[in-house]
């Protein structure tokens, strides 16, 4: 897992993020990644393990048979906690009581959710978020960051074995889940690369495909890019009408490599003009 929260305060130091005015947004991302970054270290520690979990294959996890030991549920009942802490310092107004409650009863309700969230069940994960009396947005907000570190932990142990050149589909060969943003590969290589929204692999994909639905008619793929910034683009798709933005890290002033799950925060004005064109996002 890269350190977001320092990518964050170089990438601000170098006057990223202008559409982030909000006061206090940013403070919010950043208390968030060091909170992250702990329980990164802590789920690391685990064994990470188990039938559902597979080597040799892609995606390694098999969301649907997902189970956690009651050492992951603990470990994974007292992130949430620490999580709805940093959540309920910035949003003094949300009250997390029915979730809390919800998980504390053990592994089963955890692995349930993980399941959920893995497969993308956004009928269950919808009904649940209505009995914890939250809105489903924040719901799907809180779960992935609150898996995010433990499937990064997870990425990091079966990531590297991963024969990339056999994987070239829009979901993620670690965990399964969809990307939220790409980035395409230095001078001279022009590769793209997707980067997972929940444990932040990156694995390479087509040029020309959607990276939502998997279309190859290039006639109703595209992209545009928003007022001067020459760093970033958006790629649509007329097939299934959803977006993905870009990064070309060359264009960034940065050295080390590009975090996209930092940039994807900070450029919510192009998400902005992708959706006032008609687009969404998965
Ligand atoms: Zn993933
Ligand atoms: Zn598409």
């Amino acid at each position: 897992m890269l350190k977001h929260r320092d990518y964050l305060q170089e990438a601000l130091k170098r006057g990223a993020g202008r559409g982030n005015s909000a006061s206090g947004t940013l403070e919010f991302y950043s208390a968030l990644y060091e909170h992250q970054a702990k329980r990164f270290e802590a789920y690391r520690s685990l064994p990470l393990e188990g039938a559902w979990v597979r080597p040799l294959e892609m995606p390694v996890v098999d969301g649907a048979r997902l189970s956690f030991t009651e050492a992951e549920g603990a470990a994974l009942f007292e992130g949430l906690n620490l999580l709805l802490d940093v959540l309920s310092s910035f949003h003094p107004g949300m009250n997390f009581d029915r979730v809390r409650a919800a998980f504390a009863e053990g592994a089963g309700a955890v692995e349930r959710t993980a399941r959920a969230l893995l497969t993308r069940d956004f009928d269950a994960i919808s009904a649940y978020a209505g009995d914890y009396q939250i809105g489903v947005e924040e719901y799907i907000f809180i779960l992935v960051n609150w898996f995010k570190p433990y499937f990064a932990a997870l990425a990091e142990k079966y990531g590297p074995k991963i024969g990339q050149d056999d994987w070239m589909e829009p979901r993620c060969p670690v965990c399964g889940f969809y990307s939220d943003m790409a980035r395409i590969a230095g001078t001279g290589d022009g590769r793209r690369f997707l980067h997972c929204a929940l444990c932040e692999y990156e694995w390479h994909f087509k040029r020309i495909a959607c990276p939502i639905c998997d279309n190859e008619d290039a006639e109703k793929l595209g992209y545009f890019t928003v007022a001067d910034e020459r760093a970033y683009r958006v790629d649509y798709c007329d097939e299934c009408r959803g977006y993905i933005k870009t990064v070309l890290p060359e264009r960034l002033r940065i050295s080390g490599p590009c975090d996209l799950t930092v940039e994807n925060i900070l450029t919510v004005e192009i998400d902005a003009a992708a959706m006032g064109k008609g687009y969404s996002r998965p």
